[in-house]
């Protein structure tokens, strides 16, 4: 199978070829089949990207929020009425089965819509004055042209969150999405294309991302930098952006833990957090991940939780009924393979899965881990996979305490009927983000985002906009 998304860049307004004629594949990580070759921007077209995007800023910050808006509904509209095609495609370069991927796409479309119209009301304020006859005002603008770098683990969410954030706000953006999943991010830049987003607002490229991003980071056009990725890259790349003092927003790594008291609907719970965790093949930065159970409920659950987990069906993301599909590809299997291993030698018992799936693709089957020992890597390092390690907990305090004692602070969650142990949570855990008897953690209106080694700033809500503004005080008086 291939796509049919023809790659390329988006420079200026252009759709076309690397300068340089550099491309990689890629590859279908269900089958193992070259689907296409992406173009590379040579660094000429990442120039002519810079230089475009500053002329698209000028263009962009002085078309009226009213006018943007509209760009923005044409473009949600495109992409709706395409989306099927849009949808498939996001399933062979990405391997999420296509209804996820369809889900996935009217998520990134909301995240649109919300942006459009959340531009309109980028307002400022006017603050009393303490000498007679002055008027002060603070203003809020966008910042400028910025830069994104995104993951493939939603290849339309990522690109979108970071598309639309900036666009709202009137600002251009230059992005590089991820090289694994082109075909997703070319096409949203399309529909904007196609609906009258003037040329240069947007620019679309890839190459190999350290390159890039040192190259394009290193310009003094840019203002502001998203990234959507690891802690490790987002380290490097906030360090790379003080020489040029660019503001950062970052979202990067997390390793949630669950909490499951006794007093909840144990066996409800094990379902609901198995379908979350093995959700897009665990590939999800705010993925359920570290169940830590009770102890009087320790064995309900992972009964439950085991059962579950041998349930779901693994194929291809086009086949009915494929509830996982494919990790990213097969260089996780072997992340895969080396937690299991790690884990059972340190006493952790295997109750589901633990190995690949067929000899094609990236398929790894969803593992549960029993009683894994707080030193096992997978109770350190972040799965992003069907990895998930259960511990069992005697009460309130061990469970804030190992919940916290990583430096993440991305997504948490926890099941509980008991209000006084919910108040206890609601203060005492260190997330961004906290459910407490649900997995919802994301909707375009409300901010994404994480602390601590997680990251700072939000997508999302308000807070989204806000990272893309930058905010100055003007008075005025008469002499
Ligand atoms: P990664 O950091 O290696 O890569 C992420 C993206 O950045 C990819 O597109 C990659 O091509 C690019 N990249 C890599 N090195 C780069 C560099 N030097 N300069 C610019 N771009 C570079 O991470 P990964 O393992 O591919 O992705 C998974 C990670 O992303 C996980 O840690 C996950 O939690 C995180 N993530 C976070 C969020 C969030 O919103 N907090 C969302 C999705 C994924």
């Amino acid at each position: 199978m291939s796509y049919d998304e023809p790659l390329e860049l988006l420079i200026g307004g252009e759709f076309r070829a690397g300068s340089e004629g550099a491309s990689e594949p890629v590859i279908d990580p269900a089958t193992d089949e070259v689907l296409a070759h992406v173009p590379h921007a040579s660094t000429a077209d990442l120039d002519a990207a810079l230089e475009a995007s500053r002329r698209g800023f000028e263009v962009w910050r002085a078309t009226p929020a009213l006018e943007r808006q509209k760009v923005m509904e044409r473009a949600a509209r495109l992409l709706e009425e395409d989306k099927e095609r849009i949808a498939r495609n996001l399933t062979l370069e990405m391997g999420k089965p296509v209804g996820e991927a369809r889900l996935e796409l009217g998520f990134a479309i909301d995240v649109l819509r919300w942006y459009g119209e959340e531009g309109k009301r980028a307002y400022g304020r006017t603050v009393p004055a303490r000498a007679p006859g002055m008027r002060q005002e603070v203003r809020k603008e966008p910042v400028g042209p910025a830069l994104a770098f995104v993951a493939w683990n939603f290849p339309a969410v990522n690109v979108m969150r970071k598309v639309a954030g900036a666009l709202g706000a009137g600002c251009s953006l230059v992005i590089k999405p991820s090289e694994e999943t082109p075909a997703t991010a070319v096409a949203i830049a399309r529909a904007l294309q196609e609906a009258g987003l003037p040329e240069g607002v947007l620019n679309v490229v890839f190459g190999v991302p350290a390159e890039v991003s040192s190259h394009l980071i290193a310009s003094p056009i840019p203002k502001k930098i998203s990234f959507t990725g690891s802690v490790e890259v987002g380290k490097h790349l906030q360090r790379l952006a003080a020489d040029t003092l660019k503001r950062c927003t970052m979202e990067l790594g997390g390793h949630a833990p669950v909490m499951v008291f006794a007093d909840t609907d144990v066996e409800k719970v094990a379902k609901m957090t198995a379908a979350g965790k093995f959700r897009n093949g665990g590939q999800v930065c705010v993925s359920p991940t570290r169940f830590l159970v009770e102890d009087a409920a320790y064995d309900r659950f992972t009964q439950a939780f085991a059962e579950a987990a041998k349930g779901v069906q693994v194929g291809h993301g086009l086949e009915d009924g494929t509830v996982m599909g494919p990790l990213i590809g097969r260089r996780r299997i072997e992340v895969m393979e080396g937690f299991v291993e790690d884990a059972t030698a340190a006493g952790a018992q295997l109750l589901a899965g633990g190995e690949r799936i067929g000899n094609q693709g990236a398929f790894f089957a969803p593992t549960v881990l029993g009683e894994v020992p707080r030193e096992a890597r997978v109770m350190n390092e972040e799965p992003f996979g069907p990895v998930a390690p259960v511990a069992r907990m005697a009460s309130l305090d061990d469970m804030l305490e190992e919940a916290n004692r990583l430096p993440f602070g991305l997504a948490a969650y926890a099941f509980t009927s008991d209000r006084k142990t919910a108040g206890a949570l609601r203060e005492g855990v260190e997330a961004g983000m906290l459910a407490l008897n649900s997995l919802l953690v994301s909707t375009p209106e409300t901010p994404f985002g994480g602390i601590n080694d997680s990251g700072y700033g939000s997508e999302g809500g308000i807070e989204g906009l806000e990272a893309f503004q930058r905010t100055r005080f003007l008075t005025d008086t008469d002499l």
